[in-house]
């Protein structure tokens, strides 16, 4: 049995998708920053791949919607974008 972190892969999309209307750096680090701020700033929703599969799809098409995601992400991405951790002084 193995456990996902649903919200994680909705980040995941909804990051890229929203980071084509960006001109930040889109570099792995910064993308891998803005995942991780944007992670912290929201509920983690775990579910189980094997009875969580169709709960877990449905639930995403609801979850996905939310507005509550895509300001944690455009946050992550002001936050990265204004100090990218490669920037920052040795
Ligand atoms: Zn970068």
């Amino acid at each position: 049995m193995a456990l996902i972190n649903t919200m994680e892969g909705l980040i995941d999309e909804k990051l890229r998708i929203m980071l084509e209307g960006e001109t930040c750096c889109k570099c792995e680090r910064c993308i891998e920053d803005m995942k991780a701020i944007a992670l912290n700033s929201l509920p983690s929703k775990y579910v189980n791949t094997r009875n969580g599969e169709l709960f877990s799809k449905l639930d995403a098409g609801i979850i996905q919607n939310s507005a509550d995601i895509a300001i944690a992400i455009s946050k992550a991405i002001k936050k990265v974008s204004a100090h990218p951790a490669h920037n920052k002084p040795q």
